[in-house]
């Protein structure tokens, strides 16, 4: 059985829902994750601050807009009268429930349940469309089997156990469909996967079900060994490790959220990322085993700020580090590049929002000096291979530009660099050319 999820724009209309009826319906079994149609979470988001703020106008205007929307979605896809009669019932009935929020007062977990309405719609939408084509579906409902538990965190032997329940009422059935994002907390409450959590979902449910495969399907032919935004002639990277993908999506590439594929890393199944508007292309396949080929990709990562820590007492000394590393826990400040010399120690962060008391905090132990608009250079690729020359062509390719920090050597997988914002731009377009380009 595959897991295959397909993202807000691939749902995100009319013609695009349609569109994914091939897919869905090629004989080989499979569960079918939605997000909700692209924008709806959104505006669902908008509707829930204003009912929490109290502005009940503004938040039935969002209402009466995104309803008058789906309405017209719902004359677009279907043909028959029977159809169009069950999509505009569908349609009353999930905004009937919204609304009835607008006359109650309002808790946390009802902000959650009006969030839920955009997987639940598109869902049921896309179930009717294949109803309507003569393809069979069943739709299972995430709420059955989809749970956090007291640490927010999936409850994965909860989900394997109920998800087999789930699916052993319909033995002879090939096609599933469930929502993404969407699940119960350890109260039972409507809950969610937080924001772009739908490709968590299918990797749960890729793990609970021992999945052949997962596979991601977005609006781009698959991670890219560059950013378009910056390079010309990217191109499709075919095979990554899942260390690789995750330092990669870690820096920026936007595609995939990190740390959504553990579940299906533990198991070494496999994650396709493919591409809705051209789904004969392969796409990036993301395994255990990496194909040895050594760079595979450069990616970055703007508004870094640098903290270098300078101090005598670090020579010769244990413990200097633990004390540094303590008051960023203590202002809960993720750090992400280090280097150290015997007498300092730099770091890199990307949340400025406790600066300044993280630096007076500091200054208890050293010399404090602060760097802001630099930016993060991660080469990503198979650093095992102890093949000779490569760290030479990296900073060949980068002789004109000044490099601030340098990492190698924290994992195989990446080399990362430290160059202002400014001479980001120049400094991948060098790298492209000379690590790609000229290969
Ligand atoms: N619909 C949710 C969101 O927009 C979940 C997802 O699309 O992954 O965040
Ligand atoms: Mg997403």
């Amino acid at each position: 059985m595959r897991v295959l999820k397909f993202g807000g724009t691939s749902v995100g209309t009319s013609e695009r829902l349609k569109a994914l009826m091939p897919i869905a319906n090629d004989n080989e079994p499979k569960i079918v994750v939605l997000s909700a149609m692209a924008g709806t979470t959104n505006l669902l988001d908008e509707i829930t601050k204003n009912l929490k703020n109290d502005k009940k106008q503004a938040a039935e205007e969002i209402i009466q807009k995104l309803e008058k929307y789906y309405h017209q979605i719902v004359s677009e896809l279907f043909k028959t009268k029977v159809f169009l009669n069950k999509g505009n019932e569908l349609i009353n009935s999930h905004f009937n429930y919204i609304k009835s929020f607008v006359r109650k007062s309002f808790t946390v977990y009802q902000e959650k349940a009006i969030l839920a309405q955009g997987e639940l719609l598109s869902t049921a939408l896309f179930h009717f469309l294949l109803e309507e084509e003569k393809i069979h579906s069943i739709l299972l409902p995430a709420l059955n089997f989809m749970r956090i538990d007291r640490g927010m965190e999936p409850d994965e032997y909860y989900i394997q156990e109920n998800l087999k329940r789930e699916l052993q009422k319909y033995p002879s059935e090939k096609l599933f469909i469930t929502q993404g994002f969407i699940c119960r907390n350890a109260f039972g409450e409507i809950d969610n996967l937080k924001r772009g959590g739908s490709d968590y979902t299918a990797s749960l449910i890729g793990a609970a079900i021992k999945a052949k495969e997962i596979q991601i399907w977005t609006d781009i032919d698959g991670f890219h060994n560059g950013d378009p935004r910056f390079v010309n002639n990217t191109s499709v990277i075919r095979e990554l490790s899942f260390e690789e993908a995750a330092e990669l999506a870690y820096f920026g590439a936007k595609i995939l959220h990190p740390s959504s594929v553990r579940p299906c890393k533990d198991l070494g199944i496999p994650v396709r990322l493919k591409n809705t508007m051209n789904p004969f292309d392969e796409g990036t396949i993301i395994k255990s085993t990496s194909n040895g080929k050594e760079i595979k990709a450069i990616a970055a990562k703007d508004n870094i700020t640098t903290i270098k820590i300078k101090s005598g007492r670090m020579l010769l000394a244990y413990g200097f580090l633990r004390k540094v590393f303590e008051v960023f826990e203590m202002y809960k400040t993720p750090v992400d590049v280090i280097t150290t010399s015997e007498v300092a120690v730099s770091v890199t962060i990307d949340n400025c929002e406790h600066l300044n008391l993280i630096k007076d905090e500091l200054s208890r132990y050293g010399t404090v000096e602060i760097v802001k608009d630099q930016s993060i250079i991660c080469v990503v690729g198979d650093f095992i291979a102890e093949k000779k020359g490569l760290a030479r062509r990296i900073f060949n390719a980068l002789a004109d530009i000044p490099i601030r920090m340098i990492s190698y050597g924290g994992s195989n997988h990446n080399v990362t660099l430290l160059v202002k914002c400014d001479d980001k731009v120049k400094a991948l377009q060098l790298l492209n050319e000379n690590l790609f380009t000229n290969e």
